[in-house]
């Protein structure tokens, strides 16, 4: 730190992303990404927006948006697109978290949720799980505060149904409650059409999980369109090019092709289902998670030691360590035979060789 940082940056505890490691191939099921590539319209429509790369990208995203609005059947205006998931998150925090408006969220989450509160200086309280790991919607009623649910929740993978998300929305009007989406792709029900009748919801979708788009950077917000005006307050107060000219067209192209989009979420979800039974005939406990990722853990294997174990044997799962969590890992789901060597080398570790 230089001596020049604002006095209460020095305590923000950064948020620290999936290692990403370069010394050797792994067998990546760490970060939630997608094993299939974008489909070959996008990698066409890159290459042609790179032609243009001179001018600046449309600030108003006008094209892509009005994509978007049709493929999630919303009104153009109650959307807004963003540099990742991420990058809503972080306006949705700035705008409407203060002193006089915390944020509440569940004990476990994404880890980002703390960031944000901490980078805006916005008191937060955590909600714990119950035993399960499920959200007990009965604590999220009436809580004075704003909300920030992942849905499906990540680590744990598991979900809140429509009728939950209604419950907490209708019980909690003066505040924004923020359902995070980025795994809903994999088996969940959306709850974008509730923006339509509620004024204080904030549904924010990413491209990087399902659309195969991680590397590209793409996300956006959807909600009632005052809502949406708030947030885009900070994106021209902060950075109004903030999706680039080339992740707009992998965008468009993306959407075009929906279609493939689903269908490779969908082999997902069969693979994880697969998997999930395959590790439970090992002695695994695992979440019921419906999104590309499960939770588990192993009485006779701490998370970390098996973890380690893979990593040493070139297969790298996500360790998280947090309270609650120590003993489970977090393994994103990749194509069958990616599964099969998770399995296959789990079996050696098990047997002790
Ligand atoms: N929400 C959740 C729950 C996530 O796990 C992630 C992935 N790190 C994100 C949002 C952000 O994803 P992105 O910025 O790539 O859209």
């Amino acid at each position: 730190m230089s001596r020049f940082i604002r006095a209460d940056l020095d305590a923000v505890k950064e948020y620290v992303p999936g290692e990403q490691p370069k010394d050797m191939r792994y067998v990546k099921l760490n970060t939630n990404e997608s094993p299939f590539p974008p489909s070959p319209k996008v990698t066409e429509a890159v290459t042609k927006a790179a032609k243009t790369l001179n001018l600046y990208s449309d600030p108003e995203l006008t094209a892509l948006t009005a994509m978007t609005a049709k493929t999630y059947g919303v009104d153009a205006e109650c959307l807004l697109m963003t540099n990742g998931s991420d990058e809503i998150l972080n306006f949705a925090f700035c705008a409407f978290g203060s002193k006089n408006a915390p944020f509440v969220f569940p004990s476990l989450t994404y880890g980002f949720y703390p960031v944000f509160a901490e980078l805006y200086g916005i008191p937060y309280v955590k909600i714990p799980l119950k035993s399960d790991f499920s959200i007990d919607v009965n604590d999220y009623r009436n809580v004075g505060a704003n909300i920030a649910i992942a849905n499906p929740n990540a680590p744990t993978g598991k979900i809140l149904s429509v009728k939950d998300i209604e419950t907490i929305l209708s019980s909690n009007r003066e505040h924004v409650v923020v359902i995070d989406e980025a795994y809903i792709d994999f088996g969940g029900e959306s709850c974008i059409k509730l923006i339509n009748k509620y004024d204080n919801l904030l549904v924010t979708r990413t491209f990087s999980k399902s659309f195969s788009l991680a590397g590209a950077r793409l996300g956006f917000g959807a909600g009632d369109r005052e809502l949406i005006k708030d947030l885009k307050k900070i994106k021209y107060s902060t950075n109004p090019y903030n999706v680039n000219s080339l992740t707009d067209a992998a965008g468009r192209a993306a959407l075009e092709d929906y279609e493939y989009y689903m269908n490779n979420c969908s082999v997902i979800a069969k693979n994880r289902d697969f998997c999930a039974e395959e590790l439970k005939k090992r002695g695994f406990f695992v979440t019921d998670s419906k999104a590309n990722f499960l939770f588990a853990s192993h009485l006779k294997l701490s998370g970390r030691e098996y973890y380690l174990k893979l990593k040493e044997r070139g297969v790298l799962v996500r360790y998280f360590g947090s309270t609650g969590a120590e003993n489970f890992v977090r393994i994103t789901v990749g194509t069958e035979e990616q599964m099969n060597t998770l399995l296959y080398e789990t079996d050696k570790i098990l047997a002790g060789e």
